[in-house]
């Protein structure tokens, strides 16, 4: 049971919602990508940018005051003053972190041997740790620390050495760290601010002795906090803070802040570059020139991007317009309340998630259990589980997420130290995957069964708990294929009067303990509430066979249908030297040879164990090696087919990998007609024998499993669905039933059905080894009375409606 809160109400909600009416039925769980902007927000900068003329704020004093009074609102969002902060403009995040790091100075002023330490957390954004390249061009030490050692060394009282001034005879040492894991939405300890001053983690550093005393200063990277959180700079007082404004509000993008604490701001003076508007003098025919005094002044360079600063006081506006105060009287908090009951909620339903076998569904990546809002935001992260244990491949998740409009991060989101720390993926593994090809970015989700990534929830202040349902009724439908219960969520309404503090715990924290114990006792014998899963018949793989005979190739999301079935389906055969078509019957090897269609690049590329890959042109017109020709299809010699020849090396690589000598490659080029009875239209065909596309339903293919009794065959069901070298595999919860059907409706596409397809002993060649084997067709042969007949044939007949779109979509649903 979860215990939740209701932070916004609905009627609140419904006001929130219809800013967004522009997502239809999309639902964004992206928030820590970007939030979104509000419709209103757009059309409040609209209405002010064209009713006043902004100008360059170096040569118009009203665009310069609005600027400085943007200034203002922007401390007053974190809760203090320009007699404490700066604040300090810049493209982003990123930029402000370069901006510390350029222009710290580690040194002490006497004494130029004496340097301070650079020092981050290994679980920090990329972003933070490119800066250690520019750490070590100041020859500054580079010291990293893990997740485990930072937290320990918080809790360890210092001394205090009452150290607030800079002590001018010691080197000066910057700590980077985030206030909020953008991984796992972790918020680090950020009270902690004395006790680094004092030394805690001075253990850490290369040169413990000399640096003993040393002046420690902090960056926080307060992006993903302050994305859905208040950061009160009255109570926490980093040196300075970085953060983007398009986290916070969706827009604009291209301007952030660098919020200096004054006390701090002078031992940002080494800074090299300057541009327009940030000197005070320079001489452009000798090395002379003198920065402005003002901190802002000296690191803006350049024209401001004042019209993104202008917007950003409509952000403002807007945000309090549409946020009530609910929680501590205070717009972040209330959706950093919001948003972390939201979180919580999936997270609870995630780690009770089960397969019919008991089993887990989902693995969390979490370093916090969702007790303490203090350590916790609005971010879940986990891996989802099939289940006999194994993992399913993130890229798999994302294809289902899109089909189901959900946007979703999937990767390893810019963090590759909370990644591997979670992943348990070592830095030897980390090289060696990327040896194997695997990128940033890539769509290599496992490799050996190990995840590479991770699935990455976070919720904005406009997503609901149908959010939460949309996203657990995906799963389940396709991840778990049962019916989940509905979680019996408390809602404890946030009540504006309680909210004051005792002991240092939101009281209101306190009643909803109280309430949630009363409740519990209600809540025995209600009605259970299921989520809607009503198993729908679905696609569940697209496969064509590029080469004839040869392996598949998995279609991951959808693919095109052409004229004669789908694109590139056995387009290409591999024929001997008398001009025969060469099958898999003649050589099981053929399986092995494992096709892949780059489309981008436009080109098919064969695999084959022990051979390096080889690659062809998919289009023939451009490649200079093609030659026409003119070969069998099969022994008798029924049809002459015109084609190309795909040229010598591919023919050789060919012959090498199967054995046989003087194999060519050769790519079909005018289209074949099917020879039917007169009376019937003719169909378009590829090389394929019988039809355009083959059915295959996995539930008979399981009905069969299940009667094969051979103990020897030892086939999972997707092996032995490989076996029947389907294009189309579909999923119901009945057997056989595909035999009775005339037509078959996919997605937006319909299907005549033509046939069932007859078998013979190339389902018997087992299609990862290529080894013969007696069954599945033994038992074939004994259930449908000596019958070899399994899988259906089809032919295309056309979009149901009337759309253009070509595309076949994996998941499709399959309606008869
Ligand atoms: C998003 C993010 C960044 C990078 O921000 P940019 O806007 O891309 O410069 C850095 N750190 C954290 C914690 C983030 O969430």
């Amino acid at each position: 049971m979860s215990v939740l809160s209701n932070v916004i109400d609905d009627h609140q909600m419904k006001i929130i919602k219809n800013e967004f009416i522009r997502l239809e039925d999309k639902c964004y769980l992206e928030n820590a990508g970007t939030a979104l902007y509000p419709q209103k927000l757009l059309n409040k900068i609209n209405d002010d940018l064209l009713k006043n003329v902004y100008m360059n704020p170096h040569s118009d004093k009203y665009t310069r005051d609005c600027i400085e009074q943007i200034r203002c609102m922007v401390l007053q969002h974190f809760n203090t003053d320009n007699s404490n902060y700066t604040v300090v403009f810049t493209s982003g995040t990123t930029q402000s972190l370069k901006l510390v790091l350029e222009t710290f100075q580690f040194h002490n002023n006497n004494d130029d041997n004496s340097i301070g330490s650079f020092i981050y957390l290994r679980d920090n954004h990329t972003s933070v740790i490119g800066l250690r390249e520019l750490a070590e061009n100041k020859n500054v030490d580079v010291v990293h620390i893990s997740h485990e050692e930072f937290l320990s060394s918080l809790k360890i009282p210092q001394p205090s050495n009452d150290l607030q001034e800079r002590n001018k005879n010691k080197s000066n040492t910057l700590l980077v760290y985030p206030a909020q894991s953008n991984f796992n939405g972790f918020k680090y300890p950020i009270d902690c601010m004395g006790n680094i001053k004092n030394g805690c983690l001075r253990g850490y550093l290369k040169k413990q002795l000399c640096d003993v005393n040393c002046n420690w200063y902090i960056l926080l990277d307060a992006a993903s906090l302050t994305s859905t959180n208040k950061l009160d700079l009255s109570v926490t007082q980093p040196d300075f803070v970085c953060l983007s404004f398009y986290k916070i509000f969706g827009f604009p993008t291209g301007l952030g802040a660098l919020l200096v604490k004054n006390n701090s701001a002078d031992v940002l003076n080494q800074k090299k570059y300057f541009g327009g508007g940030t000197v005070d003098i320079v001489l452009s025919g000798e090395d002379y020139h003198v920065k402005r005094s003002a901190l802002h002044e000296r690191l803006e360079d350049g024209t401001q991007a004042f019209l993104s600063i202008i917007a950003l006081k409509h952000c403002f506006d807007v945000i309090s317009l549409l946020i009530p105060k609910i929680v501590n009287n205070n717009i972040m908090d209330t959706i950093s309340y919001h948003t972390y009951y939201l979180a919580k909620d999936l997270y609870e339903q995630l780690q009770n998630l089960k397969h019919d076998n008991g089993a887990n569904a989902a693995v969390l990546y979490m370093d916090s259990d969702f007790t303490d809002i203090k350590t916790q935001g609005g971010i879940v992260t986990f891996n989802l589980l099939r289940k006999n244990g194994s993992y399913i491949g993130y890229v798999e998740f994302q294809h289902m997420a899109d089909l189901f409009n959900i946007s979703i991060r999937t990767g390893c989101f810019c963090n590759s130290g909370s990644c591997q720390r979670h992943l348990i993926i070592s830095n030897k593994e980390m090289k060696a995957m990327h040896k194997a090809g695997h990128k940033c970015g890539d769509e290599i989700d496992l490799i050996d069964g190990k995840p590479t990534g991770a699935i990455r929830v976070s919720f904005g202040y406009y997503n609901t708990y149908d959010d939460v349902d949309k996203l657990i009724l995906m799963i389940s439908k396709c991840f778990l294929r049962k019916q989940i219960q509905k979680p019996k969520r408390i809602m404890m309404n946030f009540n504006k009067n309680v909210t004051q503090i005792t002991n240092g715990i939101s009281s209101n924290e306190q009643i909803l303990k109280s309430l949630v114990l009363k409740q519990r006792n209600f809540s025995n014998g209600n009605e259970i509430d299921y989520y809607n899963n009503d198993y729908k018949m679905t696609l569940v793989e697209i496969n064509i066979f590029p080469i004839k005979s040869c392996g598949a190739f998995k279609i991951k999301s959808g693919w095109k249908i052409g004229t004669k079935g789908l694109e590139f389906d056995r387009e290409w055969m591999i024929v001997r030297d008398n001009g025969i078509c060469l099958t898999q019957k003649q050589n099981t090897l053929m399986c092995k040879i494992q096709p892949f269609i780059d489309l981008k690049n436009r080109c098919l590329t064969l695999n084959f164990d022990g051979q390096q890959p080889i690659s062809i042109s998919l289009d023939p017109a451009i490649s200079s090696t093609y030659t026409e020709t003119q070969v069998c299809q099969s022994k008798v010699c029924t049809d002459i087919i015109k084609g190309y020849d795909c040229g010598d090396e591919v023919a050789d690589w060919i012959s090498n990998a199967l054995g046989i000598s003087f194999l060519r490659l050769i790519r079909q080029s005018s289209d074949r007609l099917l020879k039917k009875k007169a009376s019937e239209e003719q169909k378009l065909l590829s090389l394929s024998n019988q039809a355009q596309f083959l059915l295959i339903n996995k539930a008979t293919v399981r009905w069969l499993r299940d009667k094969i009794t051979d103990e020897l065959f030892s086939d999972d069901i997707n092996s032995l669905v490989d076996r029947f070298r389907g294009n189309l595999i579909i999923d119901s919860k009945k057997e056989l039933i595909e035999r009775d059907w005339q037509k078959v409706i996919i997605g937006k596409h319909e299907f005549k059905v033509e046939g069932q397809c007859s078998r013979c002993q190339m389902v018997c060649i087992d299609q990862r080894t290529g080894e013969k084997t007696v069954e599945p067709l033994r038992t074939i042969s004994q259930e449908f009375g000596g019958k070899l007949r399994f899988g259906i044939y089809l032919s295309y007949i056309g979009p149901i409606y009337k759309c253009n779109d070509r595309m076949l979509k994996t998941y499709s649903e399959v309606n008869t």
